[in-house]
């Protein structure tokens, strides 16, 4: 069984408790099949969100080091583009069953480098193999179209062939299944492709790319290189990169997708998000409380679908000290600890900028229900933790509303009706997610038409599609055209090659040529 042997610990992006100086560990970059130590002169330090001691030295990649990164994905294309579509199908069955093996090995690193909860992370690590299981269907989802006889003696086919080499850029906070949203679908498709994992948690990038090596993809398939706004510049000026995948914030999202684009590249960009739900008095009050606490304070608030804003509708605003209580009894720990509900947020910056957004929320008439900016986790002294935290009074103007907070903040409105709750949502300018909780199935109906939103639960807190569907995030969250995985994943990394033909019985008397364009007969 060495397609289920665990991947040995010896890349310097394992598990470690602290470091001397001298011996911290380099994360390397991963091009043409192997792990390579950078000649960078410029370095970033990790830290365990939980202590805030240095776990690895990230490498800004060198000018050279990212070229390398990009001939080797262009010359692996041509022979990893003309593979039978069934090898590379295999090699996706070998895969999922290696990261399901190594699963919690990749939590631990998870983690360690950003923090969350274990199970969390197992969760991070499992939707991204969702899609990995999905790409095992890639004979039926790359099929193209035919329809014979469109003329006389002619058929038309079309195929959907790969673009070349590709490359992501990705977030700091799902560091496992965002790399999985992306090179597994490309690849599957017949690209070769460089990815960039952000540089504050790459470990699980590292790991993951060493199991695809696992489960038989040549090299150069994949090529990892890392560092910050100089490598997403390469990205986006290499000639040799046809598109780009983003996921991230607003401003990083808009940057990437404008200078990808004049460059006459494809770009899918993921930002960020405000996610509304609407709590009815009619819902069913335990399942709702127990979801909205989830879903705000869960991953410490630092999931792109938390549901960080909620408008109670009427009677509905009555359940907050209920909430509150609830939120009270989470558990704030390092993710390692079997107790903890939710760990640190990813950095000190991080946290000081959490704790600034609540208290403009203060300084705003807003009020303080739940406050964890103070919290001090014992043994964990020196981690970024921030408790769970709830202001209520909100208004639309007030900046605690209108910035993406990233952190376990839920910020609550209340509204008289329906009708005013869609119009609040409809009136923000980010398209991710929203929920409706209610027990009547006309009020549903009525908040799905009519909400301007492109990803919507119903009593489900965080709807994120799975891969047979795909991450439709619209409005100021998304820029794009084709969204991530499923159909439109597979279309954004295709492109349609149109092939019509005509094979007609030769005729010795059809003698005169014709030149005018054909018309129907
Ligand atoms: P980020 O934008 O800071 O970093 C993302 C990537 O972009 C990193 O690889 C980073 O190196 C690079 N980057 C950062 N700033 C840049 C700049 N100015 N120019 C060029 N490149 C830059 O995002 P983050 O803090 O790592 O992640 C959190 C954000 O991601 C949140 O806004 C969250 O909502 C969003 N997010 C969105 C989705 C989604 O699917 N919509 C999913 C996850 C996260």
């Amino acid at each position: 069984h060495r397609a289920l042997k665990k991947v040995a610990l010896n890349q310097g992006h394992r598990l470690s408790r602290s470091y001397s100086a001298a011996s911290i560990p380099t994360t390397k970059l991963f091009i043409n099949g192997q792990f390579v130590e950078s000649k960078a002169t410029e370095w970033i330090d990790l830290h365990n969100p939980a202590t805030n001691e240095v776990v690895t030295r990230v490498p800004k990649a060198t000018q050279s080091e990212m070229e390398d990164a990009v001939a080797s994905a262009k010359d692996a294309f041509k022979s990893w583009s003309k593979t039978s579509i069934l090898t590379r199908q295999q090699i996706m069955f070998k895969y999922q069953n290696i990261i399901k093996a190594n699963m919690k090995e990749l939590a631990k690193n998870i983690t360690h480098e950003q923090g969350k909860t274990l199970v969390d992370a197992e969760g991070d690590v499992l939707r991204g193999l969702q899609v990995v299981e999905h790409c095992c269907s890639i004979p039926s989802l790359q099929l193209g179209e035919t329809l014979s006889g469109i003329a006389k003696d002619m058929d038309t086919l079309s195929y959907r062939i790969p673009l070349g080499v590709c490359a992501g850029v990705c977030p700091f906070n799902f560091p496992a299944m965002i790399p999985l949203w992306m090179y597994p679908v490309a690849l599957t498709c017949g690209n070769t492709f460089v990815i960039k994992p952000s540089e504050r948690d790459p470990g699980a990038c590292m790991m993951l790319v060493e199991m695809l090596m696992e489960a038989g993809a040549p090299k150069g398939v994949v090529n990892v290189i890392h560092g910050q706004h100089e490598a997403v510049n390469f990205i986006c000026d290499s000639p040799d990169i046809r598109a780009i995948s983003f996921v991230g914030s607003d401003q990083a999202g808009k940057y990437i997708y404008e200078r990808g684009s004049k460059n006459g590249k494809r770009v899918q960009s993921n930002m960020g998000a405000k996610n509304h739900g609407v709590i009815m008095p009619d819902a069913n009050k335990e399942q709702t409380l127990n979801q909205l606490v989830g879903a705000a304070f869960g991953a410490a608030g630092q999931r792109c679908m938390a549901l960080t804003t909620a408008v109670f509708v009427g009677e509905a605003r009555n359940w907050l000290p209920d909430l509150v209580d609830r939120a009270s009894k989470l558990k704030v720990n390092a993710g390692h600890e079997p107790d903890a509900d939710l760990g640190p947020v990813i950095s000190p910056q991080s946290k000081d900028r959490i704790c600034s957004l609540v208290e403009s929320g203060v300084k705003d008439g807003a009020k303080l229900l739940l406050d964890g900016r103070n919290i001090v986790v014992p043994g964990y002294e020196k981690g970024n933790f921030v408790g769970p935290t709830i202001l209520t009074d909100v208004q639309p103007n007030m900046k605690c509303y209108t910035e993406e907070i990233f952190g376990p903040v839920l910020v609550t409105l209340s509204v008289d009706t329906l009708d005013d709750a869609i119009h609040l949502i409809n009136s923000n300018p980010y398209g991710n997610g929203t929920a409706i909780f209610t027990a009547n199935g006309a009020t549903a109906r009525k908040f799905t038409q009519e909400i301007d939103v492109g990803q919507v639960g119903v009593n489900v807190p965080i709807p994120v599609p799975l891969p047979m569907f795909s991450f439709t995030g619209s409005r100021g969250s998304f820029l794009g055209d084709a969204n991530f995985y499923g159909k439109a994943g597979i279309n954004f990394y295709t492109q349609l090659k149109t092939v019509t033909q005509m094979w007609r019985e030769q005729d010795a008397t059809d003698t005169k040529a014709h030149v005018a364009m054909p018309v129907m007969r």
